[in-house]
């Protein structure tokens, strides 16, 4: 690991200012302390964000608000988000190990790296890592990689299976940088690759995600989260889905989807949603909307069993939620 200097500011303010653009934030340290052993990551400074006011978890008419402090284990069992959007709930606690849950906060989950081994590899190149490099994962061990968003750059999945849940939702992300904020939604948020896949999301240098915005809606009671993988434990997915279900007798009223495991960002699935809407409650219904998941998949070696897979993710998840199971 390369030396660093260490930082604890306690105001959003300090943390941000702009005398710290190549800085590396920490909160639980889950992804930023593996990566800087590996030297993926060498950032000359760490601020410790452990000191800042960017907690709690609230409902509110308009929605949830979770503060980006907030552990992944806290989130996952408090009760206004087990009982309002239980697809958040089930997303958290399908996310690595309870040791880790229990370190990991909120904001830094969305920030995760991708898990490509060429990309935590500094002896293969990466474009990710060493922009212009190459990408070994097109030709090489791709089995884990995406089928959507993916470009000539690199084929590397987002690895939150919270970000999922959350851009099915149509959450949005709170960034402060110095006195300016914003708001974007999560899906606006992340970036495909393109060219630049080193740059995956819209935070400028120094700039902090300091709380999630869920809106309210009342009927993501009836939503799930389902993940499909080599192991049932502690292992990112093969496929996942993040759906909700709006219904009214055998009539589909509105829906959420979107898909991970496939995508080089969460990827939402309006296309989905749309073929839901105002169709009958059926396992035809459900098979219809989940083709259109893969339009446009690209498959790579290994990997174009995931075609298949997320459609039947997709269409298991709509079974529970619509009582055909
Ligand atoms: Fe790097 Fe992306 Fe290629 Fe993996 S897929 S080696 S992260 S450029």
């Amino acid at each position: 690991m390369r030396p660093f200097t260490y930082e604890s500011p306690s105001s959003v303010l300090e943390a941000t200012n702009p005398g710290h653009p190549d800085s590396a934030f920490i909160a639980g340290g889950t992804t930023i302390v593996d990566l800087m052993k590996l030297e993926v990551m060498k950032p000359p400074k760490v601020v410790d964000l452990n000191a800042l006011p960017m907690r709690g978890i609230e409902m509110s008419p308009d929605g949830l608000r979770i503060g980006a402090l907030e552990k992944m284990s806290d989130t996952a069992v408090h009760p206004e988000v087990a009982a309002n959007y239980p697809v958040i709930s089930e997303a958290l606690l399908k996310s690595a190990s309870a040791q880790i849950r229990n370190m990991a906060s909120i904001g830094g989950n969305l920030l995760q790296r991708t898990r490509c081994g060429y990309f935590r590899d500094v002896n293969t190149p990466c474009n990710k890592r060493e922009p212009g490099s190459g990408c070994p994962a097109i030709g090489g061990e791709n089995r884990m990689h995406a089928i959507l968003g993916t470009s000539s750059s690199c084929v590397a999945t987002h690895a939150s299976d919270l970000a999922v849940a959350l851009v099915a939702l149509e959450a949005s992300v709170r960034l402060q940088s110095g006195a300016s904020e914003r708001l974007l939604t999560l899906d606006d948020f992340y970036l495909l690759p393109d060219g630049t896949p080193h740059q995956e999301n819209q935070l400028l240098p120094g700039e902090l995600i300091t709380e999630i915005r869920v809106p309210r809606l009342p009927w993501a009671t009836r939503s799930t989260y389902l993940k499909i993988r080599d192991r049932e434990s502690y292992e990112f997915s093969l496929t996942s889905a993040a759906v909700a279900l709006d219904v009214n007798g055998d009539q589909i009223r509105d829906a959420r989807v979107a898909v991970g495991g496939v995508g080089t960002k969460p990827w939402n699935l309006p296309e989905v949603r749309e073929a839901l809407t105002g169709k009958p409650l059926t396992l035809e219904t459900f098979v219809a909307a989940a083709k259109l998941a893969v339009a446009g998949a690209v498959p790579l070696k290994h990997n174009a069993f995931k075609i298949d897979l997320v459609q039947r993710t997709i269409i298991r998840a709509l079974i529970k939620l619509g009582g055909l199971a």
